[in-house]
């Protein structure tokens, strides 16, 4: 029997009526002859608040207790998913992470895949079981404890099920019809794209489009598998959405195609750290211990010796989440405690955020950077902090100006247009 994995996110569960609507979609799948595996997320709203009770009951929660309080917002949907479409004649069960079960590292709170047996849901399926609801999201621990993949990890769910059992297609039913050039939140003029590389979607998602967790785009880019976007709320066909594919899939494509925005940033500066091997080192170290995802990083060339600093001094700025500034505040200051590193100040700017424009056109084409700097200088946005990679190119800017940001770059690379 063929199968489809169909995934549907927070907004196209978050009610009965939105799950009587989902099941609909996953009932014309089996009508057209394939066995389903749907994975459900929390009802929209549920993880955060989750994720709020914890941290109410334990500012430094235990890992373990976390996962299996915000794991439990998935358990909830995948039964009724099985319910309802048991109501419609369907025949369907459901299964928490640790039933199938879907192994995983016991990494808390961001756990990665081992490998998810079939055997359990497959003998379902030949004892005549069309459609099996599992949990998002969710894993079990060489331990034996709850896991969960990290925020919206049931995309990564849907992936790894899709690869697990040789699925034709995994669809990721959202709130939006597709990927768009950007979000289409921030301006109307965003365009849904028919088809993105998969090396864009990456880069796309781990710059903050939060269309799909950056983990799902590279399950599917290793396993191949054919991975599709599109709308829970209208009707949808297999030309729907947007699909996510090899490039060479791809006939017309842009120098930049996309822009993509991570509003929680902060910025990090030790002032007047020594110049010396090492220092580096022994700053990114013990950030890295302590688990703050450090992104931008930038160390002048220091060409002047100051009169109350015996050796060369430079500043030493950095990125981070503006979630985990007190963590790395403390590794900071812990480190200067221990002697490890010398500053004489440290200064943090959390109104920031990142921006960034991403095409795979970037590698044979010369003056993306002039063109997006040109851009954002006619609106007067100041620079903080500049990244590149080979397919895209981020700026740190003050917070405010995000929005206006987004729409300057999307205007300057016309994106609007095919
Ligand atoms: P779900 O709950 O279905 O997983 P998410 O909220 O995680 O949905 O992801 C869908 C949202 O991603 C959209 O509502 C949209 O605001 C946002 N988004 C950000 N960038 C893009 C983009 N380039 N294309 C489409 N949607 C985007
Ligand atoms: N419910 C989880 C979250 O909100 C996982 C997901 O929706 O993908 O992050
Ligand atoms: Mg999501």
């Amino acid at each position: 029997m063929p199968l489809l994995v169909m995934k549907f996110g927070g907004t196209s569960v978050a009610d009965l009526d939105r799950i009587k609507n989902a099941a609909m979609k996953v009932k014309r799948e089996v009508e057209r002859g394939y066995d389903v595996i749907v994975i459900v997320s929390a009802m929209s709203g549920k993880t955060n608040e989750l994720v709020g009770w914890v941290e109410a009951t334990s500012p430094l929660f235990d890992a373990r207790e976390y996962d299996a309080v915000v794991a439990s917002g998935e358990n909830v949907t995948a039964g009724l998913m099985a319910l309802t479409l048991q109501e419609m004649d369907v025949p369907a069960r459901s299964w928490q992470g640790w039933q199938v079960p879907i192994n995983t590292t016991s990494q808390h709170s961001s756990a990665r895949f081992v490998d998810i047996p079939r055997k359990n849901i497959d003998t379902k399926f030949a004892e005549g079981m069309k459609v099996a609801v599992v949990a998002g999201f969710q894993g079990v621990s060489p331990e034996g404890r709850i896991t969960t993949l990290g925020r919206g990890g049931s995309d990564t769910t849907a992936v790894a099920f899709a690869a697990a059992f040789g699925a034709e297609r995994c669809d990721i039913y959202t709130d939006v019809d597709g990927v768009y050039t950007t979000d289409p939140r921030i301006t109307s003029k965003a365009r849904k794209l028919d088809k993105i590389a998969f090396e864009e979607m990456l880069e796309l998602a781990s710059l903050g489009a939060k269309v799909l967790q950056t983990r799902s785009v590279e399950l599917a880019m290793r396993y191949k598998v054919r991975l599709r976007v599109l709308s829970s709320f209208e009707d949808t066909d297999e030309n729907s959405g947007t699909l996510v594919c090899d490039e060479d899939e791809i006939m017309e494509s842009k120098v930049v195609n996309g822009v993509a925005y991570s509003r929680e940033e902060a910025k990090i500066t030790l002032v007047t750290v020594e110049d010396k091997p090492g220092i580096s080192a022994a700053i990114f170290a013990p950030l890295a211990e302590a688990g703050v995802n450090v992104d931008m990083i930038v160390q002048n060339i220091s060409e002047k010796d100051y009169d109350d600093h015996p050796g060369s001094v430079t500043d030493m700025t950095f990125s981070c989440p503006v979630n985990q500034v007190a963590r790395a505040r403390k590794v900071m200051e812990e480190a200067r405690a221990a002697g490890t590193i010398a500053y004489d100040d440290l200064v943090v700017d959390t109104e920031v955020c990142k921006v960034s424009v991403v095409g795979i056109g970037m590698r044979s084409h010369a003056g993306v950077a002039a063109r997006m700097f040109k851009s954002l200088a006619d609106e007067n946005i100041n620079i903080k902090v500049i990244s590149t990679s080979e397919i895209k190119i981020s700026v740190l800017i003050d917070r405010k100006y995000m929005e206006l940001a987004v729409q300057a770059l999307h205007d300057a690379f016309e994106l609007e247009q095919a």
